[in-house]
């Protein structure tokens, strides 16, 4: 059985993630997305709102589930029973980064893979950042973010504008 984890900050989930969670989906028996739980990052939606929406852009999938860790992913993928690790690789920018986490947790778990998925083409330049960024300044995400993700990152910036 091939258990596989997909981990990230996901803050939000955009539709490349999505796109890399339907894909990973469809090549294991399970797949779990872990939300990483970083306590020196400030993210903007907390781990209960990243777990939340990620539950509601992926019901339509049945063998995939989500949870939040902190720590080092080693221990997670082990407490979960996972054998595979999934990332998603951008550009070449990812890969120095991407190479060194993959060679380093094999080391550390004593044989946990990292499998990765190249993105989408008309998902390649997107980010989580870059769509802060945008709807930070009032612009549209709807290009870039499941429905639900963009109503509440508009309703999170109006409130700030409001405070
Ligand atoms: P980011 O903040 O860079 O969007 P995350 O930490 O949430 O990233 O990313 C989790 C994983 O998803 C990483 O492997 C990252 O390379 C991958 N990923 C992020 N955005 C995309 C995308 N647009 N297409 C494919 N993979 C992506």
């Amino acid at each position: 059985m091939v258990r596989a984890i997909y981990p990230g900050s996901f803050d939000p989930v955009t539709l490349g993630h999505l796109d890399i969670i339907r894909r990973a989906a469809k090549n294991c028996d399970e797949l779990i997305i872990g939300v990483l739980n970083n306590k020196t990052k400030s993210p903007l939606f907390s781990v209960d709102e990243r777990v939340e929406l990620l539950q509601s852009v992926t019901e339509d999938i049945p063998n995939v589930q989500i949870r939040s860790f902190g720590g080092l992913l080693v221990d997670f993928a082990k407490e979960q029973n996972a054998n595979i690790i999934i990332r998603g690789l951008r550009a070449i920018t990812d890969f120095e980064y991407e190479l060194q986490m993959a060679q380093t947790n094999r080391i550390l778990s004593n044989g946990v893979d990292t499998m990765f998925l190249v993105a989408s083409n008309e998902y390649s330049y997107l980010s989580s950042t870059m769509v802060k960024e945008i709807a930070s300044f009032g612009g549209s995400i709807d290009k870039f973010a499941p429905k639900v993700v963009c109503d509440r990152m508009y309703e999170k910036y109006r409130s700030y504008m409001r405070s």
